[in-house]
C-alpha cells in the first residue's frame, strides 16, 4: 500500500535496519520503544489489522516469527501485543506484533 509507512519500511524506502527477516516478515527496533527491549514483526503483505487477516497459516508464521527472532536475540522473556482498531491504540493500520521484553518505560 503506497501511503503505509510500513509497507515503506519493508520496502527499504527509510533504511530502517531489520532485526531479523524471513519469507513472511520483517522484525525491526520500535522507533518510539515503551520496554527496554521493543520489537515489531510486521508481515510482508499489507494487512490492516487482525480483523482484516483471513489467512491462518500467516498468523502462524508470525508467531513462529516472534519465536525464532526472540531465540536468535536471546530474549527469554517476553510479552507480545497485537492492538487492534483505533480504540484499542492501533496507531498503524499495518498489522504488527509488538514484543515488549524489560523494563517498562
Ligand atoms: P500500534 O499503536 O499501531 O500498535 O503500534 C505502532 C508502533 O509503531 C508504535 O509503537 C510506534 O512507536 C511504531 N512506529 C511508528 N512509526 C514508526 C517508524 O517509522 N519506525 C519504527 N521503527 N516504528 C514506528
Ligand atoms: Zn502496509
Amino acid at each position: 500500500m503506497s501511503d503505509c509507512i510500513f509497507c515503506k519500511i519493508i520496502n527499504g524506502e527509510f533504511g530502517t535496519k531489520f532485526v531479523y527477516e524471513n519469507e513472511w516478515a520483517v522484525v525491526f527496533k520500535d522507533i518510539n520503544p515503551k520496554a527496554e527491549t521493543h520489537l515489531l514483526v510486521v508481515p510482508r503483505t499489507h494487512v490492516e489489522s487482525l480483523n482484516e487477516l483471513d489467512d491462518e497459516v500467516l498468523l502462524g508464521k508470525l508467531m513462529m516469527t516472534v519465536k525464532d527472532v526472540t531465540k536468535k536475540e536471546g530474549i527469554k522473556s517476553y510479552r507480545t501485543v497485537i492492538n487492534t482498531g483505533k480504540d484499542a491504540g492501533q496507531e498503524v493500520f499495518h498489522l504488527h506484533i509488538h514484543i515488549l521484553s524489560g523494563r517498562i518505560k
